[in-house]
């Protein structure tokens, strides 16, 4: 099998059957072996009747169906455990996506060894509201990720070597960071391709309104972390809570330096509680010791966690 064309959707039966007819034409004319896997996310219309329809008269589409919406990551990461062809394309079912880019995308990763080849909509057919928190949220990801070549992560439209689906795990909102996914399983090259993108023909957009920026962006922070500290939380946590235990020990000293020196001199001794130095003290060693011990425990979760020893192996002599 040369190509498995991964196709999550949410409701698009208007634009399936147009869909069906144009991957066709285009896979055809490349005389490849393909595969067409449609991953139908609860849908509510009439998709799940078209697929099996489709499937019904051509053997090479294949078709999912979830029993509600959970989600593209869930579809995505479904369409990937199921793919067998050598490369893998992930594209949007509404049409926006053109199948024309597919020949292009499979030379670079058959041709030009990329691991993952992601679409950049550099003309993009989309509302503001869009486009501009899109911008934002790229720069960002591009920042945390370090992968500085890419305009646009959350492209529906990308290719991946069939390893790289076989070794990451998509899952809540994560689609809009594969290529992060990757990197972090260690494919590094990962690159680029302009695609024609297109306004929506039918239907509207399942990813409407400003929650999906924040959603995302916490998404982003939790990718950081967790790939930066999630096998080892006490480098963060044990660092923090030490540094604040030590602040508030210094602070300590300044509130009992204060008391001595009045009994020394022989003068009546301040309050403690007079201080601002007892506030500061009190506050930071509480911290710092309840960071020391999420540290801690994170560190004894880890070191318990099944995926502790999963290492992937790219080849052995
Ligand atoms: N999709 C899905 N599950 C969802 C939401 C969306 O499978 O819960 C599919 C949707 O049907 C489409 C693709 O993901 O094929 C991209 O969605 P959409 O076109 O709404 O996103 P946009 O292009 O507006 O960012
Ligand atoms: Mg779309």
């Amino acid at each position: 099998m040369d190509i498995s064309v991964v196709i999550p959707l949410f409701n698009e039966d208007e634009s399936i059957p147009d869909l069906y007819a144009w991957l066709v034409r285009v896979l055809k004319t490349m005389g490849v072996d393909y595969e067409l896997l449609f991953v139908n996310d609860g849908s509510t219309d009439r998709s799940w009747t078209l697929i099996e329809e489709l499937a019904a008269s051509d053997p090479s589409v294949h078709g999912i169906d979830f029993r509600r919406n959970y989600g593209k990551s869930a579809a995505l990461y479904c369409g990937f455990a199921r793919a067998e062809g050598d490369v893998v394309i992930t594209m949007d079912a509404d049409l926006q996506d053109s199948p024309d880019e597919i020949p292009g995308l499979y030379r670079m990763i058959k041709e030009e060894g990329y691991d993952l080849v992601s679409g950049y909509k550099q003309k993009r057919y989309d509302p503001l509201s869009k486009t501009l928190p899109t911008k934002l949220f790229n720069a960002t990801a591009r920042r945390v990720s370090g992968i500085h070549n890419l305009h646009d992560f959350n492209c529906g439209l990308k290719a991946y070597r069939k390893d790289v689906v076989k070794n990451i795990e998509v899952y809540g909102e994560m689609h809009r960071y594969i290529p992060y996914l990757a990197k972090n399983a260690g494919f590094a090259k990962i690159g680029e391709k302009v695609v024609q993108h297109q306004a929506r023909k039918y239907g509207h957009t399942k990813f409407g309104g400003w929650n999906r920026f924040f959603n995302g962006y916490l998404d982003l922070i939790s990718l950081w972390f967790l790939n930066s500290f999630g096998r080892k939380p006490m480098h963060v946590f044990g660092f923090l809570g030490s540094l604040m235990f030590f602040i508030g020990l210094v602070a300590v000293m300044i509130v009992g330096g204060i008391k001595l020196t009045a009994i020394c001199r022989g003068v009546p001794a301040p309050l403690v509680t007079d201080s601002p130095y007892f506030y500061i003290s009190l506050t930071m060693m509480l911290l710092g010791t309840q960071l020391f011990l999420a540290g801690f425990l994170g560190e004894l979760i880890s070191r318990n966690s099944e995926g502790r020893n999963h290492y992937q192996i790219q080849k052995e002599v």
